[in-house]
This record gives structure tokens, C-alpha cells and sequence, in this order.
């Protein structure tokens, strides 16, 4: 697996979606690439604070990460290395 096909995965992987043998390959990918350990939790820290922004308990929880946001953090991933 690559940083690309990881980034595609991401989703299903947090939505506990992914079949094991892509599970174990995403988890293989993340013990040796740092990049993307640093993309996970910048990309989970962004939906739990989307979270607490998000007050109506009765409305959808904004699970979804908007896709200018997602370019942003490779943006910097990229600026970085
Ligand atoms: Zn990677």
C-alpha cells in the first residue's frame, strides 16, 4: 500500500468498513510511515472538533471531512518533507 491508496482507505478504515487484508496492509503502512500516522490523527482530530463545533444534537454528526480541508493537510504534508 502506498500514501495514496492509504489516504483512499482512510475512511472505511475509521468507519471500521475495511476488510482485514486491507485492514492489516493499512496498519502495516502505518507502522512504517510516519507521514500518514501524522495524516490519521491530524484527520481524526479534525472530525472530533467538527464534532463539538456541530451543537444540535439532533443533526447529522459531521463525519465527513470537506475535501478542501483534506488538500490542505497534504498540502502541508507535502510542504513538510
Ligand atoms: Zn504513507
Amino acid at each position: 500500500m502506498n500514501c495514496r491508496e492509504f489516504v483512499d482507505f482512510l475512511m472505511a478504515y475509521l468507519d471500521g468498513e475495511l476488510p482485514a487484508a486491507q485492514r492489516a496492509a493499512f496498519d502495516e503502512h502505518l507502522a512504517h510511515c510516519p507521514g500518514c500516522v501524522t495524516y490519521l490523527d491530524t484527520y481524526r482530530e479534525t472530525v472530533r472538533l467538527g464534532r463539538e463545533v456541530c451543537t444540535d444534537p439532533d443533526g447529522p454528526a459531521p463525519d465527513d471531512v470537506p475535501d478542501d480541508l483534506i488538500r490542505a493537510i497534504l498540502d502541508a504534508r507535502r510542504a513538510e518533507s
